[in-house]
């Protein structure tokens, strides 16, 4: 039986907590995974390298498919984001995350089902500030008419083989008319001249943040540039109980990393009370990523076969912390492994 070797990245904070948990209920589950860990973030650090290691990347590169930690940021000061930087130097130009409402799990709305497609490798993430004057520093938003048109049409294609019914744009370019606005204008061309089976709408983000929160189920796929996918991510999350159950992928022609939507969590890390279950629905979408590209179905199979046991798990109110219940981190991990069938 082959196996697929896949890029691990621990990375900061609650990041080593959470892989261990989902890498438990993967082998648990006989998933075909073999891990092949490598470092990144203030882990890299601490041993010596550097924080994104040409090492990483390039196994990266050669096996296509991570499974991620997050890893922690300085504010205000030190190196650029590790994130952002994997993104742009490995192409990874959308991010999807789908927000779902999860049986058990209280929240405000019971059938939120949303995915977020985020354009992930310009915008105000560009990096590009300076200071102009001892008083006066800049930041550059960048849009590429490539990159637009690309994310559109990825968006579009998606929609269309997920069966997803509508596409709304988030944007702000009533103000920001040149990238906005480039954005925007790629976004219609792929609707018109390729996509016209998907509806298509657009919202100027402040009013469409009000709508979402109003009523999240007037919208069904939210396309939008980088630095807004981020923001509304995290708004959406709140939607369905917070970041311990959104999941996410990165997605480029070649390679795909796949992490959840929250950050290393300074304020719970070492504790091991940090919800796993975010990170295993990345792993579930990884398995679901190798079964359609390497046509392995055992795959699809371990990954229905997972979903089926967090989901009992969760409505038999095996939960940890942050959604209401007792469970640490490793203990959840065991009570999906009792549901695995
Ligand atoms: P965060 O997502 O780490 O935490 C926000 C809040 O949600 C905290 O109260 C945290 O305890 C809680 N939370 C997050 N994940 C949780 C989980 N799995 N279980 C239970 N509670 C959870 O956001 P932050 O505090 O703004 O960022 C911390 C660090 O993470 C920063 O350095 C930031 O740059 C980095 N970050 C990394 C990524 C990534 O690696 N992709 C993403 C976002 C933030």
């Amino acid at each position: 039986m082959t196996t697929h070797q896949v890029v691990l990245i621990p990375g900061d904070g609650i990041g080593p907590e959470v892989t261990e948990a989902v890498q438990r209920v993967l082998e648990a589950a006989d998933a075909p995974i073999e891990w092949v860990q490598h470092q990144a973030g203030l882990a890299a650090l601490e041993t010596g390298s550097d924080v994104l290691p040409d090492s990483t990347i390039d196994a990266i590169r050669d096996y296509g498919v991570a499974l991620k930690g997050p890893c922690t940021t300085p504010v205000g000061e030190g190196f650029t984001s590790v994130n952002v930087q994997l993104r742009q130097r490995l192409n990874l130009f959308a991010a999807v995350r789908p927000v779902r409402s999860l049986a058990g799990v209280q929240t405000r709305y019971d059938d939120v089902d949303l995915v977020i497609i985020r354009e992930n490798t310009e915008g105000l993430y560009s990096g590009i500030e300076n200071r102009i004057t001892s008083d006066v520093v800049v930041s550059m938003k960048v849009a590429t008419e490539s990159a637009c048109r690309r994310i559109s049409h990825w968006a579009f294609r998606f929609a269309t083989q997920h069966r997803r019914r509508k596409i709304t744009v988030f944007q702000k370019a009533n103000i920001m008319k040149m990238t906005d606005g480039l954005f925007l204008r790629c976004a219609r061309q792929a609707h018109k001249t390729e996509y016209p089976n998907i509806e298509y709408d657009e919202a100027i983000i402040d009013a469409g943040c009000m709508k979402l929160v109003q009523d999240p189920n007037r919208f069904d796929v939210l396309l939008l540039e980088n630095f807004y996918g981020d923001v509304v991510s995290d708004l959406c999350a709140g939607l369905v109980g917070g970041l311990g159950v959104v999941p996410g992928a990165n997605y480029g022609h070649e390679q795909a990393i796949f992490e959840a939507v929250h950050g290393s969590a300074p304020d719970i890390a070492g504790k091991g009370v940090a919800n796993p279950l975010a990170l295993l629905m990345s792993a579930v979408m990884m398995l679901d990523h190798l079964a359609e590209t390497r046509n392995d179905e055992r795959c699809r199979t371990t990954a229905r076969k997972i979903e089926a046991a967090y989901e009992q798990a969760v409505v038999a109110g095996m939960k940890t912390r942050d959604l209401g219940g007792r469970l640490d981190t490793l203990q959840f991990a065991d009570a999906v492994i009792q549901r695995l069938g």
